[in-house]
């Protein structure tokens, strides 16, 4: 198990490394968060004995004030929600705005004509700082049909960047899922999100 997950990390490491250096970004922009949704806490333990110290979960009722950033924020409600908990627990909780850049039925996130006015609702909280935003890209068999998606919110970033609006930032873009990790960095992605790459597939029944 141990050499398993070694090999597959070292393997989306060299992917990573090899999609920086052809987008000519440093491998420091780029941030590989291990989602280990689903997955025994022994094999989180060797992912971390390698040195990674980002973990992607789903566990949205608990984690505020124990989590380093919400990635999937895509509704007022929610800000709200966030907003309140945070209050009570006297923290201030970083968040991405998740946008559902392709506009399938099946997302999350919020579509991408109404993203600036979620951020800007948002940025009134007095607990909850935006930190950029975020997106899942549809299932495709050739990661290169998503390019122009990752293009889309990359420049939706930009654009609300440009607006200087106060308490937001647009440094993070989350963006970039086993099968097409590499093309959102390339997009310019600073967090990318592996699961299945590294941990193998998930199984949800038992
Ligand atoms: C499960 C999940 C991932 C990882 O998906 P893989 O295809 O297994 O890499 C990434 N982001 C989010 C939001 C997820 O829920």
């Amino acid at each position: 198990m141990n050499e398993f997950l070694c090999e597959n990390l070292k393997k989306v490491e060299d992917n990573i490394a090899a999609a920086c250096q052809k987008a000519g970004r440093d491998r420091s922009e780029v941030t590989l968060i291990a989602v280990s949704k689903t997955k025994p806490v022994d094999m989180l333990q060797t992912v971390y004995d390698q040195n990674i110290r980002e973990f992607g979960e789903n566990k949205v009722k608990y984690i505020v004030g124990k989590t380093a950033l919400i990635h999937s924020v895509d509704s007022l409600h929610l800000a709200k929600e966030i907003e309140k908990q945070a209050a009570k627990n006297n923290v201030i909780v970083p968040i991405l705005i998740e946008v559902n850049i392709a506009e399938e039925e099946s997302k999350f996130g919020i579509h991408k004509e109404e993203t600036i006015a979620l951020v800007r609702e948002v940025a009134q909280m007095q607990h909850v700082h935006i930190r950029g935003l975020m997106t899942i890209a549809p299932y495709v068999e050739n990661p290169e049909d998503n390019r122009p998606y990752f293009k889309g919110i990359r420049q939706l970033s930009v654009d609300i960047k440009q607006e200087n609006i106060d308490n937001v930032d647009m440094d993070v873009l989350s963006m970039g899922m086993t099968g097409d990790y590499m093309v959102a960095i390339e997009e310019g992605a600073t967090l990318v999100r592996v699961g299945t790459g590294i941990f193998g597939e998930r199984q949800y029944h038992i």
